[in-house]
């Protein structure tokens, strides 16, 4: 891990009992440090020229500042403006994965873009979904908070532009690593600091289902995707090893605690893999669960991923299987990702550099 913790990571309230620590300093010197971190977003202890010199000087002794570097962004081709991005961790020189996602808003003539960014919470994953290319990595360790703000940092460097949208939905299972996850949140949405509503962030889970429990008490509003793919134990089982520990029947009573203290609707998110979930028995079942959990679902056609054996159905398969949803008044959604052409789609994300 960092030698030297970021200031990214460090809560007002950390960031005060920690110069209390390191010397008489008086309390507008916080506000001072913030100011350069969080707003102004320096990259090197120096530049902060209205502290003292020795102020400076001690805070380079026991920080850091930015926790990772990008090295390679690529930008998809499918005119989509999809963005993936490398990033190497200082810490420990491991590679995680970002992806930028701009959506184009026209609001009464005016044209302007709205920046979803997708991160990662930790290095590969333990979880071994089958669908997913992260998965095979294997999991490495858990991010810091500071290295999942550090994404968000680098971002907006890239596009110049605020994020708008923040989804967990990149390497690794946010809810299996909340002791940095909840802190991450809380830092993100501190309107001090970076100061994105709650309502603006998806944490995406496997259905980890004690960090389910946690995340709900830590009273963040946050909003939540369920990865379910398979509206079955026996389906379900098959594609998302994390069933054979939390089954459906442990997992829909938790998201039903979710439901019952959360302002907003859970999205279920459903991969359609040829011949392996896309029956149409499988949408009754997946009908009835979106009832119970008064939910939406977001069906995504399979993407394809090197050394994995499934494929995509066809579209009017796809299609059919959405309108049986349809057909018994579920919310759906058919998204077919961007950014297929760089392996920045769900599931794909898996470092590999050109
Ligand atoms: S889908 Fe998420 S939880 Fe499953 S293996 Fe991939 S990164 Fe891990």
């Amino acid at each position: 891990m960092e030698e030297k913790p970021s200031l990214l990571g460090l809560t007002q309230e950390q960031l005060a009992a920690r110069l209390s620590e390191l010397g008489d300093f008086p309390s507008y010197r916080r506000a001072q440090i913030l100011d350069w971190v969080w707003k102004k977003r320096v990259t090197d202890f120096e530049q902060m020229t209205n502290l003292p010199p020795a102020l400076r000087s001690i805070l380079a002794s026991h920080f850091s500042l930015h926790p990772l570097e990008v090295q390679e962004v690529h930008l998809s081709q499918s005119g989509s403006e999809t963005r993936k991005f490398l990033s190497r961790l200082a810490a420990d020189g491991e590679l995680i994965e970002s992806v930028i996602i701009p959506a184009a808003i026209g609001r009464g003539g005016a044209h302007s873009e709205r920046i979803t960014l997708c991160i990662s919470s930790q290095v590969g994953c333990a979880f071994g979904c089958r669908f997913c290319a992260s998965g095979l990595l294997g999991f490495r360790r858990n991010l810091s908070s500071a290295e999942m703000i550090g994404q968000i940092f680098a971002a907006e460097k890239i596009t110049g532009e605020r994020v708008d949208n923040l989804v967990f939905m990149g390497m690794g299972e946010p809810l299996s690593n909340t002791t940095n996850l909840i802190p991450a949140l809380r830092l993100i949405t501190d309107p001090a600091l970076l100061g994105l509503g709650a309502r603006h962030i998806t944490i995406s889970t496997s259905g980890h289902v004690p960090g389910l429990k946690l995340l709900g008490e830590c009273g963040i509003p946050v909003r939540l995707a369920v990865s379910l793919h398979g509206a079955s134990d026996e389906i379900r089982s098959q594609i998302m090893p994390v069933n054979r520990k939390w089954s459906l029947e442990q997992l829909l009573p938790a998201l039903e605690d979710w439901c019952a203290h959360s302002k907003h609707i859970i999205t279920l998110e459903y991969i359609l893999i040829s011949g392996m979930n896309d029956s149409l028995s499988q949408a009754d079942l997946l009908s009835a669960i979106a009832r119970r959990l008064n939910a939406k679902v977001n069906l995504i056609p399979y993407n394809t991923v090197e050394g994995l054996p499934w494929s995509r159905p066809s579209e009017k398969h796809c299609r059919d299987f959405c309108q049986h949803l349809i057909s018994q008044k579920i919310p759906v959604t058919m998204r077919y990702e961007k950014g297929h052409d760089i392996n920045a789609a769900c599931g794909q994300l898996r470092l590999r550099r050109s």
